[in-house]
């Protein structure tokens, strides 16, 4: 089974993913997989990629069994089951705050998670989506649902919605 796990950042991606790996996981970060396989650029420190060279790229990987997939660009890529995770824009921006992002960077990134961008694209392209609300929950705890819903392997989103916060 190949996940990709996917969302706005600051839901928990990389996370959630250490843990997936504890867990016997494969995990690719994509961040890290462009970087070693020079795909795309860096631009000011940032992995800039063109989404379909990326998706291409995937392509020709032979993934081993349980490898789990991580960005917030992964579900541009058509895996087993695509897993969306969410966070309240408010404590989002709490999450986000803590990083060297700049303010114009923060505030897009929250208004990103607020319209559901990342699920709509995810909804769009894959065949089963599973979106997980981080919001109140541990790492440990978003974990163990991913597994019990990725297990079940039914669609399952639209229970989030930010749309108070708009
Ligand atoms: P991303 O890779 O999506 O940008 P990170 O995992 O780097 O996100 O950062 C998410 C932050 O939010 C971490 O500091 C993590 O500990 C925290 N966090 C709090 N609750 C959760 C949760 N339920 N699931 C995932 N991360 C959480
Ligand atoms: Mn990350």
């Amino acid at each position: 089974m190949i996940i990709t796990l996917t969302g706005t950042p600051g839901t928990g991606k990389t996370s959630v993913s250490e843990k997936l790996a504890e867990k016997g996981f494969e995990v690719i970060h994509l961040t890290e997989y462009l970087e070693e396989n020079d795909i795309g650029e860096d631009i000011k420190g940032e992995r800039e990629v063109r989404v379909n060279q990326m998706v291409e790229e995937l392509e020709t990987e032979e993934f081993k069994e349980d490898t789990v997939i991580e960005g917030h660009l992964a579900h541009h890529f058509s895996a087993d089951i695509c897993v969306v995770l969410r966070c309240q824009p408010d404590k989002l921006e709490k999450r986000l705050s803590k990083r060297n992002y700049t303010d114009r960077k923060v505030e897009e990134n929250i208004e990103s998670e607020k319209i559901d961008i990342v699920l709509s694209e995810a909804v769009q392209k894959q065949e089963t989506v599973i979106e997980i609300d981080t919001t109140d929950k541990t790492v440990g705890e978003t974990v163990e649902e991913l597994i019990e819903k990725v297990e079940k392997g039914e669609e399952d989103y639209g229970n989030v919605d930010w749309t108070e916060f708009l």
